[in-house]
C-alpha cells in the first residue's frame, strides 16, 4: 500500500469538474451516456470506479478527503476547504 497523494486545488479541478459533470447527467437520467470518470494522475489509466471517502468525518480541523481509483488502486487526498471551492467553481461553470 502506497502512501496516498496530496492534491493541490488545481489537480483537483479537473477531477471534481468531471465528477459534477457526472452527477448532472445521472441527474438527468443520461444513463449510460453519463461521462466517464477522470483519469488517475498518477498513470492516466481510466478508472472504473472512484471511491470518494471523508476520514475525517467528525473533525472539522482534519477535513480531508480521500480518492481511491480503481483498479489501478492509486489513491489521493484533498482539502475539504479545496473540495469545496472547485466544486463550487464547476457548478457555477456549468449552471450557465
Ligand atoms: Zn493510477
Amino acid at each position: 500500500m502506497t502512501e496516498p497523494t496530496h492534491l493541490t486545488s488545481e489537480q483537483l479541478e479537473p477531477i471534481v469538474a468531471a465528477l459534477h459533470r457526472r452527477e448532472t447527467y445521472a441527474a438527468a437520467g443520461a444513463g449510460i451516456l453519463v461521462p466517464p470518470f477522470p483519469d488517475c494522475p498518477t498513470c492516466g489509466q481510466a478508472p472504473t470506479e472512484l471511491v470518494v471517502r471523508n476520514d475525517h468525518p467528525a473533525t472539522f480541523l482534519e477535513d480531508k478527503v480521500a480518492f481511491g481509483f480503481r483498479p489501478c488502486g492509486h489513491t489521493f487526498t484533498a482539502d475539504g476547504e479545496d473540495l469545496y471551492r472547485t466544486y463550487e467553481t464547476a457548478r457555477q461553470q456549468e449552471g450557465r
